[in-house]
């Protein structure tokens, strides 16, 4: 039982399921900034950069300590935070504000808020990384102050931390028998506190906004990861209730073995998302059956030349080597908009999300994408596949039916399965014109989401429009399906919608046969799936597309759970 009167429910993106209940506790304040400095003198300048130098080599030795003692993405996180405070660009940018007569604390804040600038300029990933460039200046202005380093609280018994946006340094460290549920007023969901988290298992919302701010310390709250919500004034007897269910739920998840079935035997084949060998290697180590999507642009985001077709392949090889005798879905660049691969983006375009990107670019540059496929090619015949294990090749972005029967040319010239992304609302809205041309399609709900709804994806105060639960996008997921059964063309999903157990369900219910989202998140999926049967699913499916709105549907195929049980 709630108490109303006093209740108060939270609503943020939520990033790891599961349910907990525990006082609430704030992250240390950060450090005050100064807003100006009196000039020093020239003679006190040097000292004044030697200062700042001692101070930013102790954060920088902390931060490898750290980073040492860990292992993982929590290491690698440690690994580059620590690399910012070293980098020589931002070193140099406070040498020059200290040479100007700054003090240490003031040229720190200088410095950063150029580059703070310069980072929200590019935006997408490069945005999200703005939290990483405050957590530095304040450790740094922290430590020339001789003030204790910002960051986590002590806590010697279970708490629910909050925060506005959790540095990299923190969440790589934290003991989450401690701090059991993590919730933040900012971030997206892949900001650093979301990526960490998932690695962690640890509950976790993003993007709660200012209403977080009316939670104080020590308040008792109820997270529930999965939902999104904070909860205050809940009775602590069913809060108990509740986190014990969500424990057991995640026992059950833990001992889930595939391959996915529904209770009465209709197969839906749970494949992983990836971007390099190393998440291949790490997903081959899950319940998950092969490659469901190989984002092929995010091996190359700091690549300032095209690699040559062999060292493509080297690349690519790696994935086909974690899943020898799987389906593995290639996906060819996807570059420009959030993900600028510089040798393939266009410099300048004032609406890059609606811009040259995915399959545009290979328009203007086709031997950019048939090198690509030509080291696909490769490396798929010397990872040792052949017509039994075949190679799935889609382009992203596709929008007419030409682009598909071009790009399924240039992919069956290779030996190549052909397949497109259905990501963008024309191609799902033109599925009788595109599938014909098509061995297979994957429904992007990330972009399909963002472009039916007109809203950008990272945006966290439009993340009520950027939710694949929108009838709207449902019906065009629907449409594609219908349309697939007719040409007998497998539709798989492959954004974040595959990784949310209940809308798995609904999918399904569609004529979805295959899923791809984290690895991590297969189990989950997996578990779920094995409780109802395929009629279940239809009905799920009926009611998230007659819903109003995604609320309304997440709340339907609820009800009918709560009916079941
Ligand atoms: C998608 O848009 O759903 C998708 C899987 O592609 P990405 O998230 O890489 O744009
Ligand atoms: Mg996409």
């Amino acid at each position: 039982m709630t108490d109303a009167a006093q209740s108060v429910t939270v609503k943020g993106t939520a990033v790891v399921d599961g349910v907990r209940f525990a006082p609430a506790v704030w992250v240390a304040p950060r450090p005050t900034l100064p807003t100006s400095s009196t000039p020093l003198p020239e003679d006190k300048r040097p000292e004044e950069l030697e200062r700042f130098t001692v101070a930013a080599d102790a954060v920088a030795v902390r931060l490898e300590e750290r980073s040492a003692a860990v292992t993982g993405n929590a290491a690698e996180v440690l690994k580059a935070t620590a690399g910012m405070v070293r980098d020589r660009g931002w070193r140099k940018a406070v040498r020059k504000a200290t040479n100007a007569g700054h003090t240490a604390e003031f040229a720190v804040v200088e410095a950063t808020g150029s580059f703070i600038a310069m980072f929200e300029k590019a935006g997408g990933l490069m945005a999200e990384r703005v939290t990483d460039l405050r957590d530095i200046r304040d450790r740094v202005i922290a430590e020339l102050r001789g003030e204790p380093e910002p960051g986590l609280p002590q806590a010697d018994r279970e708490v629910v931390l909050l925060a506005d946006d959790l540095s990299p340094a923190d969440t790589a460290v934290l003991d989450t028998s401690i701090f059991t549920a993590l919730v933040t007023r900012l971030g997206g969901p892949t900001s650093h506190t979301a990526i960490i988290a998932r690695q962690l298992g640890v509950p976790c919302i993003v993007a709660a906004g200012s209403q977080l701010e009316t939670i104080s310390e020590g308040t008792a709250v109820l997270v529930d990861g999965g939902a999104g919500t904070v909860t205050t004034g809940v009775d602590p007897e069913q809060a108990g209730r509740l986190v014990a269910d969500s424990r057991a739920k995640a026992e059950k998840i833990k001992s889930w073995r595939g391959p996915s079935q529904t209770k009465d035997g209709h197969r839906v084949q749970l494949l992983a998302n990836v971007q390099d060998g190393n998440a291949a290697k790490k997903a081959a180590e899950t319940q998950a059956e092969g490659i469901g999507l190989f984002r092929t642009e995010l091996c190359f985001l700091s690549a300032t030349s095209e690699p040559s077709v062999e060292n493509q392949a080297e690349v690519y090889q790696k994935v086909f080597e974690a899943f020898p005798d799987s389906k593995v879905v290639v996906r060819t660049l996807d570059a420009g908009s959030d993900k600028p691969v510089p040798f393939a983006s266009l410099a300048h375009e004032d609406n890059p999300a609606l811009g040259v990107r995915g399959l545009r670019i290979a328009r203007q540059n086709e031997e950019l994408l048939t090198r690509q496929l030509d080291a696909i090619a490769l490396a798929s015949k010397q990872a040792g596949r052949g017509p039994d294990v075949p190679t799935w090749v889609m382009a992203p972005m596709v929008a007419t039916a030409y682009e598909a029967q071009w790009f399924a040319g240039l992919c069956r010239e290779r030996g190549l399965t052909a397949g497109a992304m259905i990501e963008v609302p024309a191609a799902a809205l033109m599925a009788d014109h595109l599938l014909p041309h098509l061995d297979f399609v994957s429904i992007g709900t990330n972009d399909l989401t963002q472009y039916t709804m007109a809203a950008d994806r990272l945006s966290p105060e439009l993340a009520y429009l950027t939710d694949p639960w929108q009838p709207a996008v449902l019906r065009l997921i629907q449409h594609t399906c219908e349309v697939a059964k007719t040409t007998q063309t497998p539709v798989g999903v492959c954004g974040e919608a595959a990784a949310d157990p209940n809308l798995a369900i609904v999918l399904t219910g569609l004529g979805v046969s295959s899923l791809s989202a984290a690895s991590n998140s297969v189990a989950a999926v997996g578990a779920h799936l094995a409780e109802v049967d395929i009629n279940f699913c239809l009905a799920a499916a009926d009611a998230a597309m007659c819903a109003s709105g995604a609320q309304e549907a997440r709340a339907a195929v609820q009800a009918l759970f709560d009916a079941q049980s």
